[in-house]
């Protein structure tokens, strides 16, 4: 064992990462200069090691990209569950408007076979279309509110 081949092991002696023979370690315990550089190489690694910044925990990144994409999840299935009973309000208030309509037509057949009269029929008239009138504009107002939603959603979860 002479101080080259000593030499060229220190490095890997001081990491830790070989464990010295009864030889190497005779050879750092007779000579000085080569003691001196393993003390030497042993305290830079303890430098090294001590600047090192923590490792990332194994399991920190899988738990986060599974934490967002849990939320993302729910957050996709409010806005689903939000659509979902818009559309359905929309449609009651669509079937509403529709059989409000069909019993307008049905009081204004009666009207017209009861011969009733003429200012009669159109007070009628004015009186019957009024809520249907708001039933439409309430239907039309939920659709696209519903439309909106559902293009923002779309917006979303598409990026
Ligand atoms: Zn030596």
């Amino acid at each position: 064992m002479t101080c080259k081949d000593a030499a060229e092991l220190i490095e890997a002696i001081a990491a830790g990462d070989l464990e010295p023979s009864d030889e190497i370690r005779t050879h750092f315990e007779t000579c000085p200069s080569c003691a001196g550089a393993l003390a030497m190489a042993r305290r830079l690694e303890l430098a090294l090691v001590a600047d090192r910044p923590p490792a990332t925990p194994e399991k920190f990144v899988p738990a986060v990209l599974q934490r967002v994409r849990r939320e993302r999840w729910r957050m996709e299935q409010n806005v689903d569950r939000l659509f979902n009973v818009a559309i359905v309000l929309a449609f009651i208030i669509v079937a509403v408007g529709a059989l409000a309509l069909m019993n307008l037509s049905g009081v204004l057949a009666a009207a017209a076979g009861a011969s009733s009269a003429l200012s009669e029929l159109s007070g009628q008239i004015a009186h019957q279309m009024q809520p249907a009138l708001n039933t439409y504009v309430a239907a039309a107002g939920l659709l696209l509110t519903a439309l909106g939603m559902w293009w923002w959603a779309e917006r979303r979860t598409s990026f």
